[in-house]
């Protein structure tokens, strides 16, 4: 991007999304809502909102909570888990320190064990997240998970969720979903007048944010890209190797990898990711008979690697490569992630296969001492698409 060109989100936290977001939650603290918070794309914000809370994300990235949480935790443990639980025990997470009460789920053995060991701390209430999505009693299952979720937020928040409420979420956030694809899908313009950063920005944003408080930040960004588009301003160079980046959650400290592919040549046009656009790739259903099984529905089809099997997630990925038209993906697997990590056998045969474009599997955690190694692997993987 050339310099000067304003970012999409100019409130002074461009680049530093969590600070944004807690900025965010404190100021609907001070409003007097509640705080909920979620350590997955399947917690149901919807009934969060109905029941009047503002959800906080307690997924951590940062490399300097570790040391702290590997004195209780296995050392060989996925790093998202480690740095949010080091928060927790060291009390330096702003989010959880708002948060009245958690939420949590049963996607891998990792988290559910965790939630244990923070369970006493504040009212945290586990939903059991089926794993088999495809079964019919996936959708039962859920719903009823779903349900209890409803139970425990209006017991533990003393309030009230009515139908007319979850509804009401349902539709800001379908309204929601598709303005932010809108933006997001400039992207899909060679050359691209997105950076990653603002791609993150944005996702990281709209998680928190209720819809009607993203309406102005969302309208901006649309009316700054699209004259971008108009006035010729893209980031990178025409011929820059668009990637796809795919995987677990990326975020904070190795946000490194997004950085690398950058300064190695690449575009970032799309982020298969939790942190990216897999929260606001579906539709729920409005006006259903029971608003708690469309919510149900909507959440089971997040093609995570706990589900098994997981073919939603080649399909998104097909769908992804289609619109985003990428020369080569990346998929970044966090340590000690076997859902994930598994997953990328078939992954990789997925797009070296069916689309013939290069895959690189990226295994790394939260520190900088594999920066240097990544970064020849990158340039490898880009170099190909040049041939
Ligand atoms: S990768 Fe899976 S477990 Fe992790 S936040 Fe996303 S949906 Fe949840
Ligand atoms: S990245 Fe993998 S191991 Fe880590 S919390 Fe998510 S699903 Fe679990």
């Amino acid at each position: 991007m050339k310099s000067g060109v304003e970012p999409l989100v100019n409130d002074g936290f461009a680049g530093e999304p969590a600070k944004r977001c807690v900025g965010y939650v404190q100021s609907q603290r001070e409003k007097g809502k509640n705080v909920v918070g979620i350590y997955c794309t399947y917690g149901p914000l919807e009934v969060v909102r109905a029941a009047g809370a503002v959800p906080a994300v307690l997924c951590a990235f940062a490399d300097k909570t570790i040391a702290a949480a590997e004195e209780d935790l296995p050392a060989n443990l996925c790093p998202l888990i480690k740095s949010s639980y080091g928060f927790i025990k060291t009390d330096t997470c702003p989010f959880y320190s708002l948060a009245d009460v958690v939420i949590g789920e049963t996607t891998c053995d990792g988290k559910k064990k965790m939630f244990e060991l923070i369970a006493g701390i504040k009212p945290t209430h586990v939903m059991d997240l089926p794993q088999l999505p495809d079964q019919k009693e996936a959708l039962e299952n859920w719903t009823e998970m779903v349900k209890k979720l409803k139970g425990f937020l209006e017991t533990t928040l003393k309030t009230q969720i009515s139908d007319e409420a979850v509804e009401a979420e349902i539709q800001h956030s379908n309204v929601k979903n598709k303005l932010l694809n809108t933006i997001l899908d400039f992207a899909a313009l060679t050359p691209t007048p997105l950076t990653w950063q603002e791609m993150y920005d944005l996702t990281y944003l709209g998680q928190a944010a209720s819809t009607a408080d993203m309406m102005k930040v969302m309208e901006d960004a649309l009316a700054k890209v699209q004259k971008r588009v108009a006035d010729g301003v893209f980031h990178g160079q025409p011929d820059s190797p668009r990637v796809l980046v795919t995987g677990t959650p990326v975020g904070g400290d190795a946000t490194k990898v997004f950085k690398i592919i950058e300064e190695s040549g690449g575009v970032i046009v799309a982020l298969d990711l939790c942190t990216g656009l897999k929260p606001y790739a579906g539709h729920i259903e409005e006006g259903a008979a029971d608003p708690y099984r469309a919510i149900s529905k909507r959440y089971l089809e997040i093609p995570c690697a706990c589900m098994t099997p997981n073919d939603r997630r080649l399909s998104e990925l097909d769908r992804l490569i289609e619109k985003f038209k990428p020369d080569a993906v990346i998929d970044v697997v966090l340590h000690a992630c076997h859902g994930y990590s598994i997953e990328s056998t078939k992954v990789k045969k997925h797009i070296e296969g069916k689309h013939k474009l290069p895959y690189l599997k990226i295994e790394t955690d939260y520190s900088q001492s594999d920066v240097g190694q990544i970064r020849t692997r990158v340039a490898a993987t880009l170099e190909m698409v040049h041939k």
